[in-house]
């Protein structure tokens, strides 16, 4: 097994193609000339500057717009709705988390499934809790390597962003050996930030955008001055009155939730209830799109949304690889912090976490 460690960017920077990477290169030749020319937006974290954008959104760029339909030939819709009446479409941005086990034990306690939206970085300083989201059958998209507003990159570092956190969950999930590693086939802009453009670099990996419509604004306690937790409540409030009011009684709704902090995952676990007694089903973004194989791998099998909602289903069971070969050996140490560490500390530490998940293997059992 190659050392990790030298196979990625550094963390919580934008990330770029590595120049002794010819895997990365090689890829990026072969789908630089597909994608079209558009300019970067002007954008600095989360500040949009859309006001000198043309009206008629020739890049089908949502952050203006919340276009959906690229206007580049070859490139699929995004995901945004579920198809489902009265159904709720179930996921969370930003994981994964170091604390989040209360979280995931609560989602298996009420065998609820879900999509996590992985960032590259915490990742690779969160294996093991990586790991936890694929053995506890839940479907892992890609949230980019360090959350950056994606079209204000350029095409390079987009591909990069997006390529790294790909791979970083394939070896997160190689090493616990679900067989041979999972390769995402679904991601989501930080932000809501996607154009043409990187919808194109995204489809050359493989990578379908999903987006969401309705937001419950978790993320902002804490981030933005003021904004309590009766606001975020609200927000839930709110989606639950708009399904009782047959706003969701066409399509349903797509939820954006965040596995942030323990604010937003023990809100999520609060509203779960109230949710479920609300919406006919709460399915993950890839159960409501019956997408059955949700990843590269076509021997991981998810439900479709007929057999998911039958009362007796037993979800876990529906993620199982028909390769059980374990090649690693050695140490076993598993690093499972219990903090939310810096940035810095993260940096310092992941090549520690990294090189640990790469050599778990022999001694890691797990039910699945
Ligand atoms: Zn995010």
């Amino acid at each position: 097994m190659v050392n990790a460690a030298g196979s990625f960017p550094p963390l919580w920077t934008v990330a770029h193609i590595l120049p002794e990477d010819a895997n990365a290169q090689a890829k990026w030749s072969a789908i630089k000339d597909s994608v079209p020319p558009i300019d970067t937006k002007p954008a600095a974290g989360e500040t949009f500057d859309a006001a000198a954008y043309p009206p008629d959104d020739p890049d089908c760029w949502w952050t203006a717009t919340k276009c959906t339909k690229p206007k580049v030939a070859n490139v699929p819709e995004d995901i945004y709705v579920v198809p489902e009446p009265r159904t709720l479409g179930y996921g969370f941005d930003d994981g994964p988390n170091c604390t989040h086990n209360a979280f995931y034990d609560y989602l298996k306690k009420e065998n609820q499934k879900a999509t996590m939206f992985f960032i590259g970085s915490n990742v690779m300083d969160w294996p093991l809790e990586a790991q936890r989201a694929v053995k506890d059958g839940h479907e892992v998209c890609v949230h980019g390597w360090s959350h950056q507003a994606m079209t204000s990159l350029p095409s390079e570092d987009v591909f990069a962003e997006l390529y790294y956190t790909q791979r970083s969950c394939f070896l997160a999930m190689q090493s616990i050996k679900i067989a041979a590693g999972v390769t995402c086939t679904c991601w989501r802009p930080p932000y809501g930030d996607v154009d043409d453009r990187v919808r194109a670099i995204a489809h050359g990996l493989g990578l379908r955008n999903v987006l969401w419509n309705t937001d419950s604004e978790d993320w902002q306690v804490g981030s933005t001055p003021n904004y309590t937790p009766e606001l975020v409540d609200a927000q839930y409030q709110g989606l639950i009155d708009d399904c009782n009011k047959g706003v969701y009684d066409q399509e349903g709704a797509m939820l954006l939730m965040h596995e942030l902090n323990d604010f937003t995952m023990s809100t999520a676990m609060k509203w779960h209830g109230k949710l479920k007694a609300t919406f006919k089903s709460i399915v993950p973004v890839c159960v409501a799109n019956n997408i059955t194989q949700p990843y590269v791998e076509k021997d991981i099998k998810f439900p479709t949304f007929e057999e998911y909602i039958k009362p007796a289903n037993k979800l876990a069971t529906n993620v199982t690889r028909t390769s059980t070969t374990t090649t690693a050996t050695g140490a076993t140490k598993s690093p499972t912090p219990t903090t939310r560490q810096t940035a810095n500390t993260r940096r310092n530490a992941w090549a520690a976490d990294m090189k640990a998940v790469l050599f778990i293997g022999i001694g890691l059992v797990f039910a699945i």
